[in-house]
């Protein structure tokens, strides 16, 4: 276990950040002992998890002590009602998953592409549709950029790159340069765009030489992080915000709406206006993709559009996140 006082976690002395993904917790009772739930053995689930825990240790330090509701433990920890049976939940209910995982590049919406760069995540969270598709190592990096390069040479209605994944800031910096060198033959995309949870769970990713790649593309720059509750938000995650704000990024957020986490107009509000205090726009709010075993953080549309209500009551304009849901074949993601 690495001990190192929160604020020394960026200075150059702090570990590497794979150091600190290879250090995650992957056991449900080492969870429970750290955040002080150690004697609840109601909480261990039962059945066999076919989804593992993994969950970094700094966001763990973010986790209230011996609260079982915390929501941050709830998005991490198995649960037994993962294994129930629930009309409407599918293994694949986006009914693309398969696709994906095969070509690696999704071309679904008129001029952005998206790149599953990386199958690989430093968190396990348990409302993923990932939880169904435990994906290559290093989807793209196995021979699947060339493919893609050559998609976006041909197709000039392209003008986004969207890296996705999994997690595409699991690949090394050197890897990630690579990707950006074959874009250069590429010149009409003129926008990458990074979907990921790193700088949220993990803000010791954004080191300098991945800020060091990112500044010196000669490309619009978009970073849409994951993050579901102000909690998850700490001076660290201010630090990786401010690192890719200062990278030339417009730094966005996505959340999904999940029972018991954030599905109060309270939480909601808490979580807008922190991203803000950290640089950060909230961009959409996911209505959960409807995959078995998750079906117990859903919130229902009806109940979903209140809270938005109640936001758009509470905040300015641009505090208030969009509310989507993905339907398989649709031209967008579909707002309700
Ligand atoms: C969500 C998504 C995008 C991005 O959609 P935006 O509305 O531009 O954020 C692009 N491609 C695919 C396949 C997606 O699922
Ligand atoms: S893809 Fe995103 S939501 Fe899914 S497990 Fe990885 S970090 Fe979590």
């Amino acid at each position: 276990m690495i001990t190192a006082s929160p604020h020394a976690r960026l200075l150059p002395s702090a570990p590497d950040w794979r150091e600190l993904w290879r250090d995650a917790i992957t056991d449900v009772r080492e969870l429970l002992q750290v955040v002080g739930l150690g004697d609840r053995a109601d909480l261990l689930p039962r059945g066999d998890a076919d989804f593992a825990l993994r969950v970094p240790r700094g966001f763990v330090a973010r986790m209230r002590r011996n609260d079982p509701s915390d929501p941050l433990l709830l998005q991490v920890l198995p649960q037994t009602a993962e294994h129930d049976r629930v009309a409407g939940f599918t293994v694949d209910a986006v009914g693309d998953m398969a696709a994906r995982e095969t070509q690696g590049l999704l071309h679904k919406y008129e001029g952005r592409a998206l790149l599953i760069a990386s199958g690989s995540c430093a968190i396990n969270c348990r409302y993923c549709f990932r939880r169904h598709f435990p994906y290559g190592e290093e989807m793209a990096a196995a021979g699947q950029w060339r493919r893609a390069l050559d998609h976006l040479r041909e197709d000039t209605s392209i003008s986004e790159l969207i890296l996705s994944g999994g997690d595409p800031l699991a690949l090394a910096t050197p890897k990630l340069e690579e990707l950006t060198r074959g874009l250069a033959e590429v010149p009409h995309v003129t926008r990458l765009r990074i979907h990921t949870r790193l700088p949220v769970v993990l803000p010791e990713r954004i080191d300098t030489p991945f800020i060091a790649w990112l500044a010196a593309l000669p490309l619009q720059k978009v970073v849409v992080l994951h993050a579901n509750h102000a909690n998850e938000m700490d001076a660290g995650v201010d630090v990786a915000c401010a690192r890719l704000r200062e990278a030339g990024c417009t730094v966005l957020n996505q959340s999904v709406l999940l029972r018991r986490v954030n599905d109060s107009v309270d939480a909601l509000t808490a979580l807008s206006e922190r991203l803000f205090a950290a640089g950060v726009l909230p961009y959409y709010l996911h209505q959960l993709d409807r995959v078995h075993g998750v079906a117990h953080f859903e919130v229902d549309d009806a109940r979903a559009m209140a809270l938005v209500d109640g936001l758009r009551a509470r905040l300015p304009g641009y505090l208030v996140p969009r509310l989507v849901r993905e339907v398989s074949g649709e031209m967008s993601k579909r707002p309700l």
